[in-house]
């Protein structure tokens, strides 16, 4: 039986690369958005068969307890979780409402740590099981006006390297993966202008590029803990 790889957020952007990428190694896929109709579409556009879409918010308890229980029920024991699932709201501090910063900590932060407590029992029945979560470069270095979203992927880094020592002995690893700048529905109102030159490789970068290096890490087995940036250098020039 193929694995089978869960990714919030894998409807669009970073997500659905991950997700092609994961389809292509002939991974069965259980792709999880909001929007039902955009998980259908990605799903729909993936290589292989027994994919499944699910619509789920990924900051309401619920909600994810009955999806992964749909997706256990569906589809049998999870091998990878991804953690795409995020929102991003730029402002400075003193103009951030408080359900501004509750949504951003909710969905970016709470939404990845119900994801894994929903999945880890699944995931110790199986073998190499392995969780990526999608922190950002402004996690590890901060960013003026992004004070709220920073601190959410701050706390995944720090979540994720507790879980990572709490799942070891059960042979399940856990890592995170802090992009730069990719090309997607977050980051379409900037222009190469705003960002791409203070990139020392001199582009935004794309999908594709962050699906890569969660592949690695799902399939590394000797990796757990760790953080790996993918922003073509630019946490060089911060
Ligand atoms: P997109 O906006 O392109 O995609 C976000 C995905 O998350 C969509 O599938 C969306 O589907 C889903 N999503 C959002 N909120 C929820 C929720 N509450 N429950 C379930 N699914 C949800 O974003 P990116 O692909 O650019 O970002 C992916 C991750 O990478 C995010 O965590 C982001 O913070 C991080 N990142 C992105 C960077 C970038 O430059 N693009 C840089 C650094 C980090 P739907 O709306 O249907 O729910």
């Amino acid at each position: 039986m193929s694995r089978l790889a869960v990714v919030c957020g894998g409807s669009r952007g970073i997500g659905r690369a991950v997700s092609h990428l994961l389809a292509q190694r002939g991974c069965r896929l259980a792709v999880v958005s909001r929007n039902k109709d955009a998980a259908r579409t990605a799903v729909a556009s993936l290589h292989g068969e027994d994919h499944i879409a699910l619509s789920c918010d990924v900051s309401k308890e619920e909600e994810v307890q009955k999806t992964f229980e749909t997706i256990q029920k569906t589809s049998g024991n999870i091998s990878y979780l991804v953690n795409t699932a995020g929102i991003n709201r730029d402002a400075l501090l003193l103009r951030t409402k408080q359900e501004e910063m509750v949504a951003l900590l909710h969905t970016n932060l709470l939404g990845a740590m119900l994801t894994c407590r929903a999945a880890l029992r699944s995931m110790l029945r199986t073998e190499g099981a392995a969780i990526v979560n999608i922190g950002s470069v402004v996690g590890l270095k901060g960013n003026a006006g992004q004070c709220a979203y920073s601190a959410s992927k701050s706390g995944l880094e720090g979540f994720t390297r507790s879980l990572a020592k709490e799942v070891a002995s059960r042979h399940i690893r856990v890592n995170l993966v802090a992009p730069g700048f990719i090309r997607t529905d977050m980051t379409a109102g900037m222009k190469d202008a705003d960002g791409a030159s203070s990139i020392p490789l001199g582009r935004f970068g794309e999908p594709e590029d962050v699906a890569q290096a969660v592949l690695f890490l799902l399939e590394s087995p000797y990796i757990t803990g760790q953080v790996l940036v993918v922003d073509g250098g630019l946490q060089l020039a911060m």
